[in-house]
């Protein structure tokens, strides 16, 4: 199999969402994609061991939130890399409650729909979950959505492991030496490496500077989690 034909598969990020007043959740999302015009369907693949399949299965309804391009790596830290079960992940979010009573994430996001459950299949670690647009709301009309392939190969995300596109990570190869600059780290929150020659200019850390010379209130730019998050790799 070769993996790197996957990455040639085109997908969008979203948060997906649900529950109800008392208990809500939701998580990063690429796969979810209309399915049918009339009536207007969507279709989305749920891990099994997310909160919000539960959720979804209790409360029959589900959102879609688009992330924007320049969503932040908090906001994917948040909904990507944590569980509902340990977080209220909507504590300090911005959003609509929709008229199924689930929740709609309208932080950084250019556009959502909310949606009936209306079918399900289970396809192994994941279920499919079919629903029928039930009301929408376009946020930024000229805004452009967050792709995959973006957050892959400009942001350097990587999938988080409920994630249906989720690879294993292959033993990291041991870096090579890297002269001045010391050692690269790895995010132990969602594996994204620093490289001291790249930097983070985004993140205002110039290339060539050291790990350790990172200022401490640098976060990781996929995630959001601490400098403390990050282990050397030897
Ligand atoms: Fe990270």
């Amino acid at each position: 199999m070769n993996i790197e034909a996957f990455f040639k598969i085109t997908y969008g990020l979203y948060i997906v969402s649900s529950g109800n007043k008392d208990n809500k959740s939701g998580y990063i999302a690429n796969t979810a994609f209309q399915v049918t015009a009339e009536p207007p369907q969507v279709a989305i693949a749920c891990n099994k061991d997310n909160y919000t399949a539960i959720l979804i299965d209790k409360n029959k309804a589900f959102s879609i939130s688009i992330l924007k391009q320049e969503a932040s790596p908090e906001i994917i830290g948040k909904f990507g890399y944590k569980s509902g079960k340990d977080i209220d992940k909507f504590v300090d979010s911005n959003f609509v409650v929709g008229s199924t009573g689930i929740p709609i994430v309208t932080d950084e996001s250019i556009a959502w729909f909310e949606c009936k459950l209306v079918n399900q299949f289970d396809v192994g670690t994941h279920i499919i979950y079919i629903g029928e647009i039930i009301n929408n709301e376009l946020l930024v009309a000229d805004g452009n959505p967050l792709t995959y392939d973006y957050y892959r190969n400009v942001k350097k995300g990587k999938a988080p492991k409920n994630a249906p596109t989720y690879i294993k990570p292959v033993t990291e190869t041991k870096p090579e030496k890297i002269s001045d600059l010391g050692p690269k780290y790895q995010c132990m929150v969602c594996d994204y490496i620093y490289d001291p020659a790249e930097g983070d200019p985004d993140g205002g850390i110039a290339p060539g500077t050291p790990f350790e010379d990172i200022p401490d209130g640098w976060v990781c730019p996929v995630c959001g989690a601490e400098k403390s998050d990050f282990e050397v790799i030897e």
